[in-house]
C-alpha cells in the first residue's frame, strides 16, 4: 500500500490530488498538485478566481506517520480577483502563511491538552513554539464558532497569576448541563469585568438568572450595574475561606506572642486541628484539638466561633438564614477578635447578597467554582513556559473552554 492511498483514506482534499511520496532525509515528502481545470480560491474573499501564476514550493507539516515527519509540498497558485486584485490561493488544508496543516495543528493541540507543550514538542520533534501557535490557533477557532446561547448562570472569579499581585478575571458558565469556562482576562478591575459583559453583548446579559462571585468589590458594582436582573449570589466557598483565613492569623498570632511571653509553645502544629472541619480531623489531631479547647486562648474562642458558622449553611429558609447571621455577627463583633471581627463586619455589609444562596435554593454551589479554578491553577502549573499573560489565556480557554474544534475528516489521536 502506498502512502498516497492512506492520505486518500484519511485526508482527502477536495479540488487537489496527492502525487508520489519520497523518502528525503529522514521525512515523507508528498507532493500535492490541484486537480486540472480546478479554478484556485481567492485568499481575500473566500471565491474562485481564475489563475495568475505559480509560485515556488511550499511546505506544510503534516500528521508523522511510525514517528516519520510528514511534508505536503504544494505550489501555490495565484490567483487574478476581480474584487481583490493579484492573491495568493487560500487552500484547504492549511491557515494563512502557516508552514502547518490543519490536521496536525489539531492534532499537536488535542496533545497539549493531556500534556505539558513542553513535552509535546519533544515528542512530536517540533518547537514549542509551533505546539503555542497551533493551540492558539484551535482555540481561536473555537471561540468563533463556539455558541453562546442558554446561559443563565455565571460565576466570576479571581485567581492569583505568578507570584506578587498580578490577577486573572475568569467566568465561568455554571448551568448544571453545561460548565465551562466562558471568559479569561488579566487584572480584576471593574474594567476588566466590564470587557466580559461587552463580549457577552447586552441581550444575553438580561438573560441572566444566577450570578456568583466573591466580595471583591469591582466584580459586585459591575454585577449590580450590568445585570441588575440576575439573582447575585456570594459565594459559600469564600466566605468560609475568610473565616479560616482570620482564624489562621489569630492562632499565628497569638503562638508568636506566647512564644514570646515564655509560655508553653501549646499552639504548636495546631494549625489544621483549628482549620479542618471537625469531621475530617485524624485521631492524634482530635486528641491535640480535645487538649487545646481546654486552654482560654484567643484562638479557641475564634475556633468556636467559626465552628459555629457552619449551622448557617442547613438552613432552608432565606428569612432564619438571616436571623442566624444577625445573631453570629453580634456575637462576633463582641469576640474582641479583629480578624473575626472584620469578616463579620464585611458579612454584615452583604447580607443580602450572602442570603442569596438560600433563594437560589442553593443550586449553584461554589464546589462548581472551586473545581475549575483548581483546574486552572494546574492549567499555569504544568506549564513551563507561561509566564506571559497571553499564553496563560490560551492555554487556560483550551483546557477549560470547551472550544468546538475545527473539524477533521479523520481522528489522528
Ligand atoms: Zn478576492
Amino acid at each position: 500500500m502506498q502512502v498516497k492511498t492512506i492520505l486518500n483514506r484519511v485526508h482527502r482534499i477536495k479540488g487537489f490530488v496527492y502525487e508520489h511520496a519520497r523518502f528525503v532525509d529522514e521525512r515523507i515528502e508528498v507532493k500535492l498538485r490541484p486537480r486540472k481545470r480546478s479554478r484556485p480560491v481567492c485568499s481575500g474573499c473566500g471565491r474562485r478566481g481564475s489563475g495568475y501564476d505559480t509560485l515556488g514550493e511550499r511546505r506544510f507539516a503534516f500528521v508523522p506517520l511510525w514517528a516519520i515527519a510528514v511534508d505536503l509540498v504544494y505550489a501555490m497558485r495565484r490567483v487574478d480577483c476581480p474584487r481583490c486584485g493579484v492573491t495568493v490561493e487560500q487552500v484547504p488544508w492549511g491557515n494563512g502563511k502557516r508552514p502547518v496543516t490543519r490536521a496536525y495543528a489539531v492534532f499537536l493541540a488535542r496533545w497539549a491538552r493531556r500534556l505539558s507543550w513542553k513535552e509535546v514538542a519533544t515528542i512530536f520533534q517540533t518547537s514549542w513554539e509551533s505546539v503555542y501557535r497551533s493551540v492558539t490557533w484551535v482555540v481561536e477557532y473555537g471561540l468563533q464558532h463556539r455558541t453562546l446561547e442558554g446561559i443563565t448562570a455565571i460565576g466570576v472569579d479571581e485567581i492569583q497569576f505568578q507570584k506578587g499581585h498580578r490577577y486573572l478575571t475568569v467566568v465561568y458558565q455554571i448551568n448544571a448541563g453545561c460548565r465551562r469556562l466562558l471568559w479569561v482576562g488579566s487584572d480584576r478591575t471593574t474594567k476588566t469585568l466590564l470587557r466580559f459583559f461587552k463580549m457577552l453583548g447586552s441581550e444575553r446579559t438580561t438573560a441572566m438568572q444566577f450570578i456568583c462571585s466573591d466580595m471583591w468589590q469591582p466584580y459586585l458594582k459591575v454585577i449590580a450595574k450590568k445585570a441588575a436582573g440576575a439573582l447575585h449570589i456570594l459565594d459559600r466557598f469564600h466566605i468560609v475561606a475568610r473565616l479560616n483565613k482570620a482564624l489562621d492569623e489569630i492562632r499565628a498570632a497569638e503562638a508568636k506572642q506566647m512564644a514570646r511571653d515564655g509560655y508553653e509553645p501549646v499552639l504548636k502544629r495546631s494549625r489544621w486541628c483549628f482549620l479542618k472541619r471537625e469531621e475530617n480531623l485524624t485521631d492524634p489531631q482530635r486528641v491535640k484539638l480535645d487538649d487545646l479547647l481546654r486552654y482560654d486562648l484567643k484562638s479557641v474562642r475564634g475556633y468556636l466561633l467559626k465552628e459555629s458558622f457552619q449551622v448557617f449553611w442547613e438552613y432552608a429558609s432565606p428569612y432564619w438564614a438571616g436571623r442566624f447571621l444577625d445573631g453570629w455577627c453580634k456575637r462576633a463583633m463582641r469576640s474582641r477578635l479583629e480578624p473575626i471581627k472584620k469578616v463579620a463586619r464585611s458579612v454584615r455589609g452583604h447580607r443580602e447578597l450572602i442570603l442569596n444562596w438560600f433563594r437560589a435554593k442553593k443550586e449553584f454551589s461554589s464546589g462548581i467554582v472551586e473545581g475549575m479554578n483548581n483546574k486552572i491553577k494546574l492549567t499555569i502549573r504544568k506549564a513551563y513556559g507561561y509566564r506571559e499573560l497571553k499564553v496563560a489565556e490560551i492555554a487556560i480557554y483550551h483546557a477549560l473552554g470547551q472550544l468546538p474544534e475545527p473539524e477533521l475528516t479523520h481522528e489522528f489521536c
